[in-house]
């Protein structure tokens, strides 16, 4: 690509980039049939979103083929990197059929939840996905449905295929509802039968993040790892956190993952509800000292489905998340089905600019201290540095050069004042950076030397009017060039 050319392509893109970086913290829209269209999807980018979720518990493989489709044709149109998150569903638990679509029932009612799929639905004989939960419950334990409305306790199994629960908090119970266990030691594969025909088109697709849903320890991110290693699928993987038992594994499935989502709706229904806002602040802290990009997701605006504003405890809620320090704030209702995607898209990018500008010694503050003793310790001294000397002189940019898209993760986990401008020839790879706090993604193939391709970034970045001339960057990048070593290279930089 030609500098001209690279030019013309920043020019294109203007209404979907930001160029004042006035927004670090991230914005993943759901998509659904609220937005499913070229024209929708195109205004949620230009209001801001920047990386879609295709929820594999919803929609077949045709709709979200077509969704692919129009955000590649975005991405090509407008010279964006918007990256796409699929979101498989996982061993969600659900109750069969319910006869006439509605059991009521009341406080010490109690209900038998059998194996057999042809179950009437009555008091006396519901089916449960779960064929194993006779002999993996425990008198005693919890079971909540319909995201915790409905509260029960099991008073008898018989081990095998029949178990007795006594209703605590009663309601209304219709079929195909979710169902929770948050004290039973659940005994299921992490990937369902329907995962793994989902993961079979998914693999045929340019996704950039998959996520697997109510993953319980770093294991369960096994056969997803070994099957995206044996297809040579470059998407990353993305553990959510919906189980307490997650949350007690949290360091170690930090580490195997690439990305955590705090799924926010099945962890509050799982957890003590009071416990779900520190338990959110010690993800996104964690996450930050292992450099792996984290979304807080559900709720953030849920009164939008239908309202045309957020509420005040909505505003703050996002707030809040930027300050914790995710990388990016998820919406899935609003946007999937809600009345008002765009305006909401639009409210979280005016919450984020606001909260980052006026608080951003908060944010800063979490930044990791130390970098740990891993086997990349010299590129994380580098990036970390980039970041100090960034700060110390004033730099307006840091400018990182990723194949692996390390630099990208590493200098992001810094939370550095400067800006972060990341440039690699992977296309792939630089959708998936998109995700991650602060960084903007630019494509870029010429590598000759190091002073060239150093002229080349700059020249590109003032063309495009994210820095002027006078400026001060930082470069980071590996030398000699043509050997593509992790980053080992600093250079401050003047803007010509
Ligand atoms: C959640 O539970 O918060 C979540 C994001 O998961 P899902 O939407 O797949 O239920």
């Amino acid at each position: 690509m030609t500098l001209a050319e690279a030019a013309t392509l920043l020019e294109k893109n203007k209404p979907a980039m930001r160029k004042d970086g006035s927004q670090n913290t991230k914005i993943v829209a759901t998509v659904g049939p609220a937005c499913n269209t070229y024209e929708k999807l195109l205004a949620l980018v230009k209001a801001g979103v920047d990386v879609f979720r295709l929820n594999f518990s919803h929609g077949n493989h045709a709709d979200h083929l077509k969704v692919i489709e129009h955000v590649q044709s975005i991405n090509h149109e407008y010279n964006t990197h918007i990256g796409l998150l699929a979101d498989l569903q996982g061993p969600k638990l659900r109750v069969g059929k319910i006869r006439d679509n509605a059991l009521p029932l009341s406080e010490g009612d109690v209900i038998t939840i059998v194996n057999d799929i042809n179950a009437e639905g009555t008091k006396d004989a519901i089916y449960m996905s779960y064929d194993q939960f006779a002999e993996d419950c425990k008198v005693g334990e919890r079971i909540l449905m319909d995201d915790g409305k409905l509260v029960f306790e099991v008073v008898s199994t018989n081990d095998k295929d029949t178990v007795k629960l006594k209703c605590q908090h009663g309601g209304v119970l219709s079929s195909n509802k979710g169902v929770n266990l948050p004290d039973t030691n659940v005994n299921l594969p992490s990937m369902t039968e329907k995962d793994r025909t989902d993961l079979d088109f998914i693999l045929t697709q340019p996704v950039n993040w998959i996520a697997l849903s109510f993953v319980r320890k770093p294991e369960d991110l096994t056969d997803l790892k070994r099957i995206l290693d044996e297809q040579r699928h470059p998407a990353k993987v993305m553990a959510k956190i919906e189980k307490p038992e997650a949350v007690r594994n949290i360091r170690e499935i930090i580490k195997s993952a690439n990305g955590i989502m705090i799924a926010r709706g099945d962890l509050g229904v799982e957890m003590p509800i009071e416990k779900l806002p520190t338990t959110q602040k010690e993800i996104v802290g964690l996450c930050m000292q292992y450099a792996r990009p984290v979304i807080v997701a559900t709720q953030l605006m849920d009164s939008m489905i239908t309202n045309p504003s957020p509420t005040r405890a909505e505003v703050t809620d996002v707030a809040n998340a930027v300050l914790d320090g995710t990388d990016a704030v998820m919406l899935s209702g609003e946007t999937s089905v809600g009345k008002h995607p765009e305006l909401v898209v639009q409210y979280m990018g005016k919450i984020i600019a606001e909260t980052e500008n006026q608080y951003w010694p908060q944010i800063k503050s979490k930044r990791p201290t130390a970098v740990d003793k891993s086997k990349l310790f010299y590129s994380d001294v580098v990036c970390f540095n980039a970041c100090r000397v960034a700060e110390e002189i004033g730099a307006k940019g840091i400018i990182g050069m990723t194949t692996s898209g390390y630099t990208a993760f590493k200098v992001s986990s810094f939370r550095p004042n400067a800006r972060i401008f990341i440039f690699s020839d992977h296309l792939n790879m630089l959708n998936t950076m998109n995700l991650i706090w602060g960084v903007q993604c630019f494509y870029y193939d010429r590598f000759t030397t190091t002073d060239e391709t150093i002229q080349d970034c700059t020249d590109i970045l003032r063309e495009g009017g994210f820095v002027n001339s006078g400026d001060t960057i930082i470069n980071t990048g590996s030398m000699p060039l043509y050997k593509r070593y992790r980053t080992n290279m600093l250079k401050v930089t003047l803007v010509d």
